[in-house]
């Protein structure tokens, strides 16, 4: 079975590279993430995610020329309190479509792995995503391997972001920062 495994990071692809490639799969990975910014910060992760897939032996594919911040902005506009919402969208649709162009059996995407994501929205937009559609997604709680993933990750010396990665998520984590 062929999957294409669209990957947020480096660090988070490990376990879900791993759990995938013991059940078997044909693993396509996909670097498709406008909603990094600034360009130097997804330079850094797409590089991450780059020495993982080697590692692992996967094909990979950097959508470097998608990488179109505007496109982000645009979705999230006045609706920022929502913005996880259109940003997993925007990414999953494309895997989704990626997918079906390849025709691939399935789908997935290591945002099932972090802690830190809305696990469930992104779970039930991909599901409903591929109604009735060859493709299917699959659904897997990668979380499961959270601390392997991270001492991999540390072992490998690879590049480890500190925020989400839009430019809200980079004011979030250091908003503190402007008042000390
Ligand atoms: S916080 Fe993360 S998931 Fe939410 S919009 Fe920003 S980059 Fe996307």
């Amino acid at each position: 079975m062929r999957i294409v495994v669209h990957c947020c990071c480096g660090p988070c692809s490990i376990y879900p590279f791993q759990v995938l490639k013991e059940k078997g799969w044909e693993i396509f990975a996909l670097f498709y993430n406008p909603n990094i910014h600034p360009l130097t910060e997804y330079l850094q992760r797409r590089n991450a995610f780059i020495e993982v897939c080697k590692y692992f032996d996967i094909k990979y594919l950097c959508m470097d020329k998608d990488y179109n911040p505007q496109e982000y902005f645009r979705l999230v506009n006045f609706r920022e309190n929502n913005r996880c919402f259109y940003c997993y969208q925007l990414r999953l649709e494309k895997s989704f479509y990626i997918a079906r162009r390849g025709k691939f059996d399935y789908f997935t995407t290591t945002l099932l792995y972090s802690k830190f994501q809305k696990h469930n929205l992104i779970k039930d937009l991909a599901l409903d995503m591929r109604t009735g559609s060859k493709v299917n997604f699959y659904y897997y709680d990668f979380r499961e391997g959270w601390s392997i993933g991270q001492e991999q990750s540390k072992k490998m010396g690879i590049y480890r972001q500190q925020y989400c990665g839009c430019l809200y998520s980079e004011v979030e984590r250091y908003a503190k920062e402007l008042n000390s």
